[in-house]
């Protein structure tokens, strides 16, 4: 399959091939001829599958073809849950747009409003936007969404969940009903399905992998450690593995500036990116860390929907997420576009839960190794329970073979009693003392 035979323009073709993209992935080989027919879509695809391009480019090419647009309008609305994912689609757009004569721009909350409705004042074709602030622009009529043909809701699971739906159901309210919606996402939980069929019309359902699993060229690993000592194990792995570009996950803001010092005690160079810092500091970190001036960087969930890093080879789990959903998610963040990845996660014991929650979701159980110097003394309850109970197992097994010998020994031995004496012969009263004897072939367990 070839991009030309998805039906893209020369214009496209060209941004496409200048992006070093040699042939569809998967899922803009299904997306972008459903897109360009006028379908509804709602896909379900592995982060880092290339889904930007799978709603841009058709995008791109539906707007190309119709007239101008108004002041104050927009002809399509992304809408993302993070700051750092619509700077990112925005990016895109600019990116495979560029020979065609179409505007865009973004918006979003923590930086000045007046830049971004001065941008809106002339009209944009598509306009990249969370949705705080795009309520904040459309209170001070900065953006009239009378000319919306196209709805994108991107990471459309994070955007009809509880944090964003009031939000959204405001939007979409405003919304033109004639329109064509598209939903991408890597995971869609059944609510949130069900949510969808409120806003999304007789979609074509897409799912390019099984749902809620991460991409196969991540590898997953758990380290069981204390909590305590996280940070020291982290520092360790960094140092011993001579780890270079590592984005590490924080449950909490104020755990990310924690570690960020914990780190910096042993000259590692590392830097925050959470929702207490402004948007200007946010930027300046993630670009820092792009161009290798930063070797770590801590992130809290709201940047995991934004970050693609070319190459990307570690992320670390310093602490689990509360929704296992955000797990995939974040480890999504390595093994991009086909490229290999490695997933550390380091787990107390107080997050047992958590880790039965990402188990239960990606249906496997993740692969446990202890760090020498580094084990834990409050330990896992998972892996122990486990490797209990395959002892107990092993026991069993073990306990069951001896009796079945026995009862065969001493079946056949006591039959030949009852052939030989013409009575029961007892263990008491038997050749052996009554003596246990231990069958060759049964094997003592080592517990
Ligand atoms: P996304 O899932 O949209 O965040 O994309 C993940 C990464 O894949 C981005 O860095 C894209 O530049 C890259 N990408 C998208 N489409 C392709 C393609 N057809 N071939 C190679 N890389 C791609």
């Amino acid at each position: 399959m070839s991009f030309e035979k998805l039906g893209l323009s020369e214009e496209l073709l060209r941004s496409v091939s200048e992006a070093a993209y040699t042939r569809p992935t998967p899922i803009q080989a299904l997306a972008i001829p459903a897109i360009l027919k006028g379908k509804d879509v709602m896909a379900a695809a592995q982060t880092g599958t290339g889904k930007t391009a799978g709603f841009t480019l058709p995008l791109l090419q539906l707007l190309n073809k119709k007239s101008p647009v108004k002041n104050n309008r927009a002809r399509a609305l992304v809408l993302t849950p993070t700051r750092e994912l619509a700077a990112q689609v925005q990016e895109c757009v600019s990116t495979y747009g560029k020979y065609m004569n179409l505007r865009s721009t973004v918006v979003f909350g923590g930086v000045k409003i007046n830049p971004q409705m001065m941008k809106l004042r002339r009209g944009v074709d598509v306009l990249v936007a969370t949705p705080g602030r795009l309520l904040d622009l459309f209170q001070q009529r900065a953006i009239n969404f009378n000319d919306i043909e196209v709805l994108i809701l991107d990471e459309a699971d994070r955007m009809l969940d509880m944090g964003f739906i009031h939000d959204i159901r405001k939007i979409m309210a405003l919304l033109p009903k004639q329109r064509q919606t598209l939903m991408f996402s890597a995971t869609f939980s059944q609510e949130i399905r069900k949510l969808a069929k409120g806003i999304i019309n007789d979609p074509v359902e897409i799912d390019v992998a099984p749902r809620n699993s991460a991409v196969e060229t991540i590898s997953q690993i758990i380290h069981p450690v204390d909590k305590s000592r996280k940070a020291d194990l982290l520092s360790y792995l960094i140092i011993r593995e001579k780890w270079y570009q590592v984005l590490v996950f924080s449950r909490t803001k104020h755990g990310a500036d924690k570690l960020v010092k914990r780190l910096s005690r042993d000259n590692i160079n590392a830097a925050a990116i959470h929702g207490n810092k402004s948007q200007v500091q946010r930027t300046k970190a993630l670009a820092n860390f792009k161009n290798n001036k930063i070797q770590i960087l801590v992130a809290t969930d709201i940047a995991a929907r934004g970050i693609d890093i070319d190459h990307l080879s570690h992320v670390v789990n310093f602490d689990l997420p509360n929704v296992p959903e955000d797990y995939i998610h974040r480890i999504g963040r390595t093994g991009r576009a086909g490229a290999s990845g490695q997933a550390i996660s380091l787990v107390s014991a107080d997050e047992a839960k958590q880790l039965h929650d990402i188990e239960r979701l990606i249906k496997h159980k993740l692969g446990r190794e202890e760090i020498e110097s580094f084990e834990p003394k409050h330990n896992l309850p998972g892996s122990l329970s486990r490797k209990y109970s395959r002892n107990k197992r092993i026991i069993k097994t073990a306990k069951n073979k001896t009796k079945r010998y026995k009862a065969k020994h001493n079946n056949s031995s006591e039959q030949k009693s009852h052939n030989r004496y013409g009575k029961l012969n007892t263990s008491a009263n038997s050749a052996h003392g009554g003596r246990q004897i231990r069958p060759a072939s049964t094997t003592i367990p080592v517990i």
